[in-house]
């Protein structure tokens, strides 16, 4: 049950408002919501039973803008006025689609290679942002018509390989209209969601879902374990759609009517026709054998064998990027536990054979294709809205938990998903000659420095005895009791010094942020990687730098003038290597100061033994 509250104004009861989740395609969008009732997925619909906007977007001579299915219908006509496609140009410069510029049949500006792309009606200009923006607050709008609620928060989906640019976009495109954007979701996990796969935190399954929608083709292999999607691999083609099925049979029939291209360049009509009629077999042939239909008053006619000959060679396309999201994601097709259909174009019985026969199983087509992102999109939503609280797992750690090591590295102690209670202990020692006190600070999260982190205490273990850098032997424990709560204890063990402190490791998270985290950290474990790398060898660097100069000021005597001179020169271009966040550089500037050292070490070790030696021998000989 949702909240209710009281309007003040007008002294009605308002009803929580509810998050939406929208699915914002290429060629369709919708939106879907949990019933507040049975408590399942269901798109919103008009009166007239459609769900499905097409994301079009028309401008008439005014200015005034269309979205949906009366826009579709100047497609043709007039494709100057008639952005489609625009998702696309999202988060795009002229230089990412000018190879593809043809494809538009609106003017996109090119004057600014560099700079997001923008297009142009008329005298005005607009970006794809402005654009997407028009077809969210036609949904908004819709949503709210329907649920007769405002509707300012939404969970929206992009396609797994969208890069942060495009996310951003689309954020954006949400916040021009009104809305306020909760989580972008990528399109596959939604899917994978609707079908409640991921929902039971205990298996892992590796799912691959197969989309085909109106203009483009993704397939994508996910990981799911414990509650998390991982993308393993995502592969496809973004000119490969039922849209080609369509001019697949708008060629057949031009072919049969010996209708020539000049013609329809001239006969607007007769080409907006030809392709809303082609579509139309299409979509018929799905369920039947045999279409027969009329274009200008002509006969046409397609039977389901002439059809799949016609599109073979595309559906034997998508098969092979099949072939290659597993290779990329290094996967067998035995190691698949699930295949889920996703796009309007996988209704085509030809479609879904092939990709049942490739996977070798049985392939989910339960819920409607092209909506099921959507109402995976809802799904998503309302665990965001906290009203589904079984998703989150209590009896384990949501988020690892560790310190802060030098160069501000998390070092996990008790990793995510520990089971609770548990306890976990590691060793550190002091970095200074004389250190008498360690500062310890607790973290919680995934991301490899602490910064990206959540800080969850810190206490300073004082009273360490004088000793030199590295002998100190600082235990720090974890252990978390089974209500929750995590006492981390530090104790140095020469001296038995020790000090400790409780935290609530999930203090004032919600679930919503557990899962931001977890996400941030999947999205960034590539830079994550990259960062620690620089740190690590900072940090080493230091430690060179640090024990070198040590050895320099104690032994310079046993050095040659000229020796000093190189060591000190390596020192110096060591520790300017530092500033440079260039991790090979500092490596290879390590490693000079590394050879030219380490000869110093064995001479030192040398002499230690020939005055042991020496000393000997010197007795024995009296
Ligand atoms: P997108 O994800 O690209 O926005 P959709 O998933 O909505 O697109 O898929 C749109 C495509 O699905 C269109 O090419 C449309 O013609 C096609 N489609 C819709 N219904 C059917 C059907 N019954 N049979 C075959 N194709 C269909
Ligand atoms: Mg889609």
């Amino acid at each position: 049950m949702g909240k209710i509250a009281i309007n003040i104004a007008t002294g009605s009861l308002q009803q929580q408002e509810m998050i939406v989740g929208i699915d914002l395609g290429t060629t369709n969008s919708l939106v879907a919501i949990i019933h507040p009732e049975d408590r399942k997925p269901v798109v919103l619909k008009e009166h007239d039973g459609n769900a499905l906007v097409p994301s079009i977007v028309y401008f008439d001579r005014s200015g005034s803008i269309t979205v949906g299915d009366e826009a579709k219908n100047y497609l043709v006509t007039e494709p100057q006025n008639t952005i489609f496609s625009v998702k696309r140009l999202m988060g795009k410069s002229y230089n990412d689609v000018k190879e593809r510029s043809s494809f538009f049949t609106y003017k996109v500006i090119d004057d600014n290679t560099e700079s997001l792309v923008k297009i142009q009606v008329g005298d005005k200009f607009y970006s794809p942002v402005e654009l997407s923006s028009y077809i969210l607050t036609e949904l908004k709008k819709r949503a709210e018509h329907i649920l007769k609620t405002p509707v300012t928060r939404a969970v929206i989906t992009v396609p797994a390989y969208f890069n942060d640019a495009q996310r951003q976009a689309t954020r954006d495109a949400g916040k021009l209209a009104g809305l306020d954007v909760l989580r972008i979701v990528n399109e596959p996990t939604a899917a994978s969601l609707a079908y409640g796969l991921g929902m039971r935190t205990d298996e892992t399954k590796t799912v691959a879902v197969y989309d085909l929608g109106g203009g483009t083709f993704d397939i994508s292999i996910l990981r799911i374990s414990n509650g998390i999607f991982e993308v393993l691999s995502t592969n496809g083609d973004t000119y490969l759609g039922g849209d080609d099925f369509d001019h697949a049979i708008v060629k057949h029939w031009m072919d049969q009517k010996k209708i020539r291209e000049e013609e329809l360049m001239i006969h607007k009509d007769l080409a907006q026709e030809l392709r809303l009629t082609a579509e139309q077999a299409k979509k018929h042939l799905s369920n039947n054998s045999n279409y027969e239909g009329a274009v200008a008053g002509d006969k046409v006619s397609l039977s389901k064998k002439e059809f799949e000959g016609l599109i073979q060679s595309l559906v034997d396309k998508t098969i092979q990027r099949c072939k290659n999201a597993l290779a990329d994601a290094n996967i067998s097709i035995k190691e698949i536990d699930e295949v889920v259909m996703v796009g309007g174009s996988t209704r085509v019985p030809l479609v879904k054979e092939s990709v049942s026969k490739f996977f070798n199983r049985k392939v989910h087509d339960e819920l409607n294709p092209d909506e099921v992102v959507a109402l995976g999109a809802a799904v998503q939503a309302d665990i965001l809205a906290g009203n589904n609280k079984d998703f989150l797992l209590l009896d384990i750690t949501p988020l690892s938990l560790g310190i802060e090591t030098m160069g501000g590295l998390m070092d996990v102690l008790v990793p995510r998903n520990s089971k609770i209670p548990s306890k976990a202990g590691r060793q550190y020692t002091t970095q200074k000659d004389g250190q008498s006190g360690m500062r310890i600070s607790v973290y919680q999260g995934e991301r490899d420095l602490v910064k990206d982190n959540r800080r969850l205490a810190e206490f300073n273990l004082s009273g360490i005895p004088a000793m030199p850098a590295g002998l100190a032997k600082v235990e720090v424990a974890f252990l978390i009791n089974a209500d929750g709560i995590l006492n981390v204890r530090a104790k140095e063990l020469r001296s038995g010094v020790e000090q400790s402190i409780e935290v609530k490791p999930q203090y004032g998270l919600t679930d919503a942020e557990v899962e931001k985290m977890l996400m941030d950290s999947i999205r960034h474990a590539n830079e994550d990687i990259k960062i620690r790398a620089l740190v690590e060898a900072k940090t080493e660097a230091q430690l060179l730098i640090d024990t070198t100069r040590k050895f320099l000021d104690k032994n310079a005597g046993l050095l040659l003038p000229a020796e000093i001179e190189a060591t000190t020169k390596a020192i110096d271009e060591l520790r300017t290597s530092l500033d440079s966040d260039n991790k090979d550089m500092i490596n290879q500037k390590t490693e000079t100061l590394n050879e030219i050292s380490r000869p110093y070490a064995e001479r030192l070790m040398d002499m230690a033994i020939s005055k042991a030696m020496s000393g000997k021998s010197i007795r024995d000989s009296i």
